[in-house]
């Protein structure tokens, strides 16, 4: 788990959104009955920064991925909402229009490099591969490209590791590889799921780093999947946070870490060591379990983790499920009224 620590990194810029998720549902049928991984959740991207999307396991972040990405599209999963995308719809779209959208104007960066690369092939022929069909490139153009590429994310001596395979890099290495990968078509957006799960806190910051750089030069947005607060500080501009399928809260990095208003936000923040804090401040999890998307909780999907029901009164908080207020800016899922949250969290941080 990386410290949680406020940077300029996130200068939570709101502008222009090209990415809008509207009302997406996504479940899946199965032998125990429909699983509702996704449950109403609407949330934007704008056009060169990323937005980290935080949640426990099972909370709905990746299955919110393959959606964009059009992976649901099989006879177990029905997905319902819009998801609008460069002037495209993408719920209804054919799937010929969504497998020319991936890996071309959409890439995945996935955990695992490992697994995500092929053993048996160059690194240099599987980043070409991608270049030469979504851009109709010859086979030098492509491999001049994957050297460019290799480059680019700081592979040393590109024109020599281009013949490589996978397993001749290191872990670090190979996870850059695969930016290679993600990038070599100039995408407009990236979905990188969990991206430094497996690496150490020095290659973690590295290619943390290399992202935003890389960002910066070529104006790509980014959601970053991760159940790490401390890598959304380090490198997103705005933040979704996600439970049991549905948004609990949002707002630019500033905002939901500097001044969180939803009860499981404090929960994750008070689970996650600080920067600055005292070294026996005890670090605080979430109690209980996340719930079960099958048969999920009545009303507020929270309420039986949730440590201010009686603030509310326990009947609206298990009967009614809150939506996310206000519409825009910084908004979360509880029926707390502003000043009941600003005042918990104000004795929360002065406990730590
Ligand atoms: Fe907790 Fe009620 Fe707020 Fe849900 S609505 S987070 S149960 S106080």
């Amino acid at each position: 788990m990386t410290a949680v620590t406020l940077t300029e990194t996130g200068p939570g810029r709101r502008g222009d959104s090209f990415l809008s998720v509207q009302d997406l549902h996504v479940s899946f049928s199965t032998e125990d009955g429909t699983v509702k991984a996704v449950d109403g959740l609407s949330f934007e991207v704008e056009k060169g920064t990323t937005l980290g999307i935080v949640g426990e396991s099972g909370s709905g972040k990746s299955v919110t991925n393959l959606a964009i990405l059009g992976l649901h599209n099989s006879e177990h999963a029905e997905i319902g909402g819009e998801i609008w995308f460069e002037d495209r719809e993408l719920v209804g779209a054919s799937r010929t229009t969504l497998e020319r959208l991936r890996g071309n104007r959409i890439a995945m960066i996935f955990q695992d490099p490992l697994t995500a690369l092929s053993p048996f092939h160059t690194v240099g022929r599987q980043i070409g591969e991608v270049y030469r069909k979504h851009k109709g490139a010859s086979k030098r153009e492509a491999r001049d490209r994957a050297i460019e590429m290799l480059d680019r994310v700081g592979i040393p001596n590109a024109k020599v590791r281009v013949d490589d395979y996978p397993h001749h890099f290191s872990g670090g290495m190979r996870q850059r590889v695969m930016i290679a990968m993600a990038l070599v078509c100039d995408p407009a957006l990236v979905i990188a799921d969990e991206p430094t799960t497996a690496l150490d806190v020095t290659v973690q910051a590295q290619i943390l780093d290399l992202l935003k750089d890389l960002q910066d030069q070529m104006g790509t947005s980014i959601i970053l999947i991760t159940h790490d607060l401390g890598v959304v500080a380090q490198a997103a501009h705005n933040v979704l946070v996600m439970y049991a399928g549905r948004a609990a809260e949002r707002g630019t990095v500033r905002e939901v870490l500097g001044a969180p208003r939803h009860p499981y936000t404090w929960g994750l923040l008070s689970s996650a060591p600080r920067l600055g804090s005292a070294v026996d401040v005890p670090l605080k999890p979430v109690r209980g379990t996340p719930p079960s998307l099958l048969n999920p909780p009545s009303g507020c999907r929270f309420h039986p983790r949730c440590d201010y029901v009686k603030q509310v009164g326990p009947d609206l908080c298990a009967a009614e499920l809150p939506e996310l207020s206000p519409e825009s800016g910084h908004g979360d899922a509880c029926y707390l009224t502003l000043k009941q949250k600003q005042e918990i969290h104000t004795q929360l941080m002065e406990g730590r």
